[in-house]
């Protein structure tokens, strides 16, 4: 199969989650809808069952969803929401709603008391102290809860032996992905910033094996090209989520290519794996979440050394990217308390940067182009 036609199936899968999922309910398969962030994925699978990632839609328009929310909620919660309320989500047998965020705790309830007796919502807190015996313990202890509520759902316990099995489904995905990325900067020339969008989004309506199978079949085919001579320029992306393919394409007749991310919905969502050999797979999945760093969303002990800031600016470096564009949430109290910090870690390395104010409801991008537009000429300055 030629490398368009694969990137051609993962760009239709990425633009037709519905479909997925009807795909997936005709196999007689359960799916379980995952609100972000960092719920564990592995259980969902290990119970027999497919994750669905919910991260709002660049579709829809919020409407049944006000009911429930307040204005100043992000449109990804208030989406996530309205798929579930105007059917779009209809074949969902259950969700899960992580609380990270301050949007996101009270949106818990909100899912719980819309649903109602529809379908079952599962709460998830992560601790912010997730480091210690105490945090790890707590951590367990929720995973617990989400594992039991699962395998009600599924039908039967989920073992460990099937957790142990998915943690290897899950990180031979994340490497797949990690790989990608990489092969993705080789050959930016192909796998355009709209196509790169497409098959990471892909993993989020996709069983990890089957999604996993694909991937690495275009990473076989993609590692055969010889790395290309870009004349273009390159950025790195940062933000919570940028898979909107008109913004994307802004890139494209700019001849602006993606070198590497910093996306919650991108890389930040694969960069830890989970031990293999850790006795107590719950554990293994705690763990994983205490080794999440660089993370706008988790808290670090050490902070005031912005590590997170220079981590950033240092992938820009590493690379080969003249600049970063930060693609920000409106509403998103986590990433605009974090800007000053990632502004000072570029300005200190002398690497220029555009913040982009973005939303999933967003129809206008004649503003949002023309700041591309002028920040492709900066960084054809900085080659
Ligand atoms: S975009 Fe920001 S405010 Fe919205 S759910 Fe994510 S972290 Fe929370």
């Amino acid at each position: 199969m030629s490398i368009n036609v694969m990137l051609d199936e993962f760009k239709e899968i990425a633009a037709n989650p519905k479909k997925q999922l009807e795909h997936y309910k005709g196999q007689g398969k359960k799916a379980i809808g995952v609100l972000p962030y960092y719920a564990p994925e592995e259980l969902v699978y290990a119970a027999g069952m497919v994750p669905f990632g919910m991260w709002g839609s660049n579709k829809k328009t919020i409407s049944r969803a006000k009911e429930y929310c307040a204005t100043f909620y992000c449109t990804i919660a208030q989406l996530a929401l309205e798929m579930l309320l105007d059917g779009t989500m209809d074949g969902l047998d259950g969700i899960i709603t992580p609380t990270i965020c301050d949007t996101l705790r009270p949106m818990s309830q909100n899912f719980r008391v819309s649903m109602g007796e529809k379908m079952p919502v599962i709460f998830l807190a992560h601790p912010q102290n997730r480091f210690d015996e105490n945090g790890l313990a707590f951590t367990v202890a929720q995973y617990t809860n989400v594992r039991k509520k699962l395998g009600k759902i599924a039908g039967a316990e989920i073992t460990d032996e099937a957790i142990k099995n998915a943690i290897k489904v899950y990180n031979r995905s994340r490497a797949a992905r990690r790989e990608f990325v990489k092969l993705a900067n080789d050959h930016c020339d192909v796998v355009t910033p709209t196509k790169r969008s497409a098959v990471l989004k892909a993993a989020w309506f996709m069983s990890k094996d089957e999604y996993t199978e694909k991937l690495e079949a275009l990473n076989a085919e993609l590692a055969k090209l010889p790395v290309c001579d870009w004349q273009g320029t390159k950025v790195v992306t940062s933000g919570i989520i940028c898979d909107n393919p008109k913004l994307l394409a802004a890139f494209e007749e700019n001849n602006i290519a993606i070198a590497a991310d910093d996306v919650a919905h991108e890389s930040r969502a694969f960069r830890t794996d989970a031990s293999e050999t850790e006795a107590d797979p719950m554990m293994a999945l705690a763990k994983q979440f205490a080794d999440l760093d660089y993370d706008v969303l988790l808290y670090d002990p050490q902070s005031a050394k912005n590590r997170r800031g220079e981590f950033v600016a240092n992938m820009v470096r590493e690379s080969g990217a003249q600049g970063l564009v930060l693609f920000m949430q409106q509403f998103c109290d986590p990433e605009e308390m974090e800007y000053p910090y990632l502004k000072k870690a570029l300005d200190d390395m002398g690497i220029p940067h555009i913040k982009l104010g973005i939303d999933q409801q967003m129809r206008d991008f004649g503003q949002a182009y023309t700041a591309i537009q002028a920040f492709a000429d900066v960084l054809e300055m900085n080659k």
